[in-house]
């Protein structure tokens, strides 16, 4: 009997504050071009790295992602790192991850493998997962530090939106319609997200 194929599990981490639609574009392309089992949004819970910058508590962030990826085919929301106390760290999440039978897709806007030799255990990363960079601005160039990366490319779209141009627009009473889910406008309208107080 043939040996049963690896689930392939994709990894899109991100501090989501808030969610928006290049997040959802690069987790579905990522699952039809890779081929895919699913993909996960991971909330990260204390995103060390813009501690200060983060407005919103991780279970309101968490929310906000599973009401952007209703309905989204393969495409889920994941609390683990929401869970788990202390600084996140994406090792430990692939490590919580790692299974036998399973294959781990790290996927990444471009913008950030540059910055991945500051992340920790990064070597860790790189034995337990393939890493998937997403074209954001066209770059296909984007390479990560060092040698014995996996890496896959994957072209989407060009969506120049971001997370932090939403939290201005929200702050200027500017509109979001379009650039997040038709639910997550509307949850951040009823919560009263993101306008000065
Ligand atoms: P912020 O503006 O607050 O820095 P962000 O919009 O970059 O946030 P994150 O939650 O930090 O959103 O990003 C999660 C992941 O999504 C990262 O890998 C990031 O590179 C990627 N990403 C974010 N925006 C885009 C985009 N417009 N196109 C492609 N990838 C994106």
């Amino acid at each position: 009997m043939a040996a049963p194929r690896p689930e392939r599990l994709g990894i899109l981490g991100g501090t989501f504050d808030p969610v928006h639609i290049a997040h959802i574009v690069s987790a579905s392309e990522c699952k039809a071009v890779l081929g895919l089992d699913r993909v996960d949004l991971v909330v990260a819970g204390d995103p060390w790295q813009k501690r200060g910058d983060v407005l919103l508590p991780a279970e309101t962030r968490l929310e906000l992602v599973e009401l952007a990826v209703d309905g989204v085919e393969g495409v889920a929301a994941s609390g683990i790192e929401v869970e788990r106390s202390g600084p996140t760290y994406t090792v430990d999440t692939l490590e919580a991850l790692a299974a036998v039978g399973r294959e781990l897709f790290l996927i990444l806007g471009a913008d950030l493998p540059a910055a991945l030799g500051s992340w920790h255990r990064v070597e860790r990363i790189r034995e337990l997962a393939t890493l998937v960079v997403v074209t954001r601005a066209g770059d296909r160039h984007a390479v990560p530090p060092g040698e014995g990366w996996r890496v896959e490319h994957v072209d989407i779209p060009r969506l120049d939106v971001s997370s932090t141009d939403i939290r201005a627009r929200l702050a200027a009473g500017r509109p979001i319609d379009g650039i997040v889910p038709a639910a997550v406008v509307r949850r951040i309208a009823a919560l009263d997200l993101y306008t000065p107080r």
